[in-house]
């Protein structure tokens, strides 16, 4: 069975440019004796939107790693697949992730439910999971009731992952089920069922992505109360640990953390608790990446800042309809966003200084920053321009997509952690 490692880092790279420049970044983690696996994530919305197909991401990744001369493992998600799309990754991704968020809350079979309740006694009552001072304390309404929740989704992921296996060679691919899209987070002992339920249906879970407590907006930070997120990051580590002991899951099972790029302010929760439990992650850090390759086409000035300008305007112009798709990991104050007849008149400084996720940068505009997050699909309709800037800034972007990922992220989430178990 191939194995997701510890710490690994989902990396988006949306017109498929950047994978060297982000692999730069992993590098140089393991220079300093951090090793974090990079994994290629591209959702099936991201390709529609854009116009892209599964095999330029499995192509784009594999020419890095043999220009980089990477050494330890890589992987490329099916991202955010189901039922309907999982067929065109079959061949080329060794990583798939099962979304069953619109799953929840679609009541299983009455039978289904009961059976689940009979096998699982042991949910009822007082739940002694260590690392948690309190024992989780359940009833059988509150279970049933989560039951009915959560039965039916996971037995959609159950599908979902026995159509993948029927196609690929056994143990030939690491799967994650995500919940992350839905409004309402899980706790931790909505955890523990989903994840007895998953073990009921022989998923060997790597990984799971439920929906945290607070807002995980686009490309920027964090909103919501820290303590409580360290809290329940911290319960649900605890969670992990105990399920897979008590229903046999894989060892490395661990927690995912979806929109986790530019959450800075939680990244101190996260890391505690990561050591508190020596315990691995996956961080998902996907379109960070493009704003990245904005702010160097801006940085470069010319024909680069023309084109970052003409996909703003543009991207102001459709607010409405590129914000929709995403309206559950986005906030912007329309009023905060500056009118394209200011951005015209930008220098190069304006523009980055805008953008960039400095939040210490007074021009820093958060709402500037989610309107482009959501906005690439104004570069594919560019075509070659886009693709040409992209070509003649690549100093830049390259220099700037790096140093995102290194010092923004993997710097204050992974540094000074054990990246091996003793
Ligand atoms: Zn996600």
């Amino acid at each position: 069975m191939i194995q997701l490692a510890k710490y690994s880092l989902g990396v988006g790279d949306r017109f498929a440019h950047q994978a060297e420049a982000q692999l730069q970044a992993v590098k140089k983690a393991a220079l300093s004796g951090v090793e974090i696996v990079p994994v290629w994530n591209k959702s099936h919305r991201e390709h529609t939107t854009i116009g892209s197909r599964p095999e330029e991401t499995r192509k784009a990744a594999d020419a890095a790693v043999k220009a980089q001369a990477w050494h330890l493992p890589y992987h490329v998600d099916a991202d955010h697949i189901n039922l309907d799309t999982v067929d065109g990754y079959l061949a080329i991704s060794d990583f798939f992730t099962i979304d069953v968020a619109d799953s929840i809350g679609k009541p299983a079979s009455d039978q289904k439910v009961n059976e689940f309740l009979d096998r699982h006694a042991e949910l009822v009552g007082k739940i002694e999971v260590p690392g948690i001072a309190n024992p989780l304390s359940t009833t059988i309404a509150t279970v049933t009731e989560i039951v009915r929740r959560y039965l039916y989704a996971v037995q959609q992921a159950g599908d979902i992952f026995r159509h993948i296996q029927s196609a690929k060679p056994d143990g030939s691919f690491i799967t994650e089920v995500s919940m992350d899209e839905t409004d309402d987070p899980q706790t931790p002992l909505e955890m523990l069922v989903i994840l007895a339920a998953i073990a009921d249906q022989g998923i060997p879970i790597q990984t799971i992505a439920p929906k945290f407590t607070g807002r995980f907006n686009k490309g920027v930070d964090y909103v919501g109360q820290v303590s409580q997120f360290a809290k329940e990051f911290d319960e649900d580590l605890a969670v992990i640990s105990y399920v897979v002991d008590r229903y046999n899951l894989p060892k490395n099972l661990k927690l995912s953390v979806h929109s986790g790029s530019d959450k800075f302010s939680i990244y101190d929760s996260i890391k505690a608790g990561l050591r508190k439990h020596n315990a691995g992650v996956h961080v998902k850090t996907a379109g960070t990446t493009w704003l990245e390759e904005l702010i160097g086409m801006a940085e470069a000035g010319g024909e680069g800042l023309q084109v970052a300008k003409t996909i703003y305007r543009a991207a102001h112009e459709n607010a409405e309809q590129l914000c929709n798709p995403y309206a559950s990991v986005i906030d912007i104050d329309w009023s905060q966003l500056p009118s394209p007849e200011v951005t015209d008149a930008w220098s190069s400084k304006q523009y980055v200084d805008s953008l960039r996720h400095d939040p210490k940068c007074e021009q820093f505009n958060p709402h500037f920053r989610q309107l482009l997050h959501v906005g690439y699909k104004i570069a594919a309709q560019l075509g070659e321009r886009y693709l040409d800037a992209l070509e003649s800034c690549q100093e830049s972007i390259a220099r700037n997509v790096t140093e995102n990922l290194y010092q923004r992220h993997i710097k204050p989430l992974f540094f000074g952690l054990e990246s091996r178990d003793a």
